[in-house]
């Protein structure tokens, strides 16, 4: 399996050569030459399989210069009851991603009962193995740098503490985030995890980060490392759970099922899009976007026009406030018939801040075919469907499930069962609860008293040169 550029001007590579980089060498984003088909007959095997099983039966169709042996141990040691642990509905922990069904047909799939309660670890957690292990083979070393304003921070020090070969330095907000997100990434323990809140907004955090990934000389000097969305490790790992939620909402392989997806930078519902290319019977991919609309405009519209941080709306489903989604790319490629030279068009006019429409082309006649439907959803839909849920199915969901789950209910057809995918447990965001259902959110037992715990984070301007030295003083 060889992994081409979007852009078409970079050379093929394996799976271990584009694991550990960020961006194709042309500025396009990495996907496979093909991808790898499905038959019914695998999907009659894989119907019973454990969901570590499946992660190795799927990730080994792109995967292939990793020995098999090997392949099998970090998924088993990756997809464990243990690090699955915090289904708040008795949900199996063995299942990994137990689906609790609401209605007939009408299911809630579970992806946030990992280490930092949102469905980033799903992909987080396999990096961090893969990481560990490519690193040690080539005797090599990483230095992760990253701003978060939440989930993508806690997900990555989850994943990499205690790895070998790995540091993380995560910069966020200070005073910003939930006492609750600060609790979980400020009182890890670890020595490789180095927590800097810097004085301003996330925007501030992530120009400081930029500002270091564009010195190239101290990035190679201090193998500087990212593990954004647009990695294609993390989109990988992502395709596994729509199999593992097909056969949950199915009881043969002749039955369809659609998937309500809460979006924003369209990485988890990108493989979605990958498992339906694949064969995986997908009727409708429904993407959600908050007050941040601009993918429901393109699906409408044709018309693909990214905002300025100006125009990005602060809303309480803060992990889809993105203005610009940056797995887009892939889908793009595929629309235009996999031809490079439009994508390099039409990013040219991407990059340079401005925008492209597809309305006249050919291509836009055949968009239909990859099964996508959108809808948005507000503040007040939000709250309304967590209060919906909770009085209907007394359930809690958080504000980003809420907005699938509420774009979701446009889209049932009859006879075919509709997942909607549960992107964070409602704790994360208790204000948005306490707003919607004037009571506190339920939270795993297990992490009772978390904000007690003694906290270890550094506070800093957001000034590149200060970040410089603070990294150069720790790695060795
Ligand atoms: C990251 C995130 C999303 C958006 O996912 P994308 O892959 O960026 O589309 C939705 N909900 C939650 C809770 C998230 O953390």
């Amino acid at each position: 399996m060889r992994y081409i550029s979007t852009r078409g001007n970079a050379p093929a590579q394996s799976f271990c050569d584009i694991l550990l980089g960020g961006l194709a060498p042309d500025g396009g984003l990495y996907l496979p030459e093909t991808y790898p088909q499905v038959s019914r007959a695998d999907l009659d095997a894989w119907r019973s399989l454990s969901y570590a099983e499946l992660a190795f039966a799927i990730l080994s169709r792109f995967i292939d210069d990793i020995p098999a042996a090997d392949l099998k141990a970090i998924c088993d040691q990756t997809y464990t009851a243990e690090t699955y642990c915090f289904s708040r509905h008795g949900g199996d922990p063995a299942e990994v991603t137990p689906a609790t069904r609401l209605d007939d047909g009408f299911f809630l799939l579970e992806l946030s009962n990992g280490p930092t309660l949102a469905f980033k670890d799903m992909a987080m957690q396999l990096l961090g193995n893969l990481f560990e292990y490519v690193l040690e083979k080539r005797g090599e070393s990483i230095n992760i740098l990253g701003a978060t304003s939440g989930d993508t921070g806690s997900a990555a020090e989850y994943a990499m503490r205690g790895k070998h070969n790995v540091r993380v330095f995560m910069l966020s907000p200070h005073g910003l985030m939930s006492p609750f997100q600060r609790a979980q990434m400020y009182s890890l323990p670890d020595a490789n995890i180095f927590n800097i809140a810097v004085t301003g907004m996330f925007d501030d955090a992530q120009d400081a980060v930029k500002a270091v990934f564009n010195d190239a000389a101290f990035k190679a000097k201090y193998k500087i490392g990212a593990v954004n969305s647009i990695n294609w490790g993390r989109v990988a790992a992502q395709v596994i759970y729509y199999f593992k939620g097909y056969f949950a909402a199915t009881k043969s392989n002749d039955e369809q099922v659609s998937f309500a997806v809460p979006s924003g930078n369209f990485g988890n519902i990108c493989a979605g899009h990958i498992a339906r290319m694949m064969g995986l019977p997908i009727a409708k991919l429904v993407l959600a976007t908050n007050e941040n609309d601009v993918l429901d405009e393109f699906f409408r519209t044709g018309v693909y026009r990214p905002r300025g941080t100006a125009e990005t709306a602060v809303t309480s489903s803060p992990s889809m406030d993105i203005s610009k989604a940056s797995n887009f790319e892939r889908f793009v490629f595929d629309l235009v018939g996999r031809d490079a030279s439009v994508v390099r068009q039409l990013w040219a006019k991407v990059d340079a801040g401005g925008s492209f429409d597809l309305s006249a082309m050919p291509c836009w006649q055949n968009a239909a075919k990859y099964g996508f439907v959108t809808g948005k959803s507000t503040h007040a839909d939000r709250l309304a469907t967590i209060r919906q849920v909770f009085e209907r199915y007394g359930r809690m969901i958080d504000p980003h499930t809420a907005d699938g789950l509420k774009v979701a209910l446009q889209f049932r057809d009859p006879g075919v069962a509709m997942v909607v995918l549960e992107t964070a447990q409602p704790v994360k965001f208790e204000a948005t609860l306490q707003e919607a259902l004037s009571r506190g959110a339920e939270r795993p037992a297990a992490l009772d008293g978390i904000e007690q715990l003694p906290q270890r984070v550094e506070v800093m301007a957001p000034d590149a040169e200060a970040i410089k030295r603070y990294i150069a003083q720790r790695v060795v």
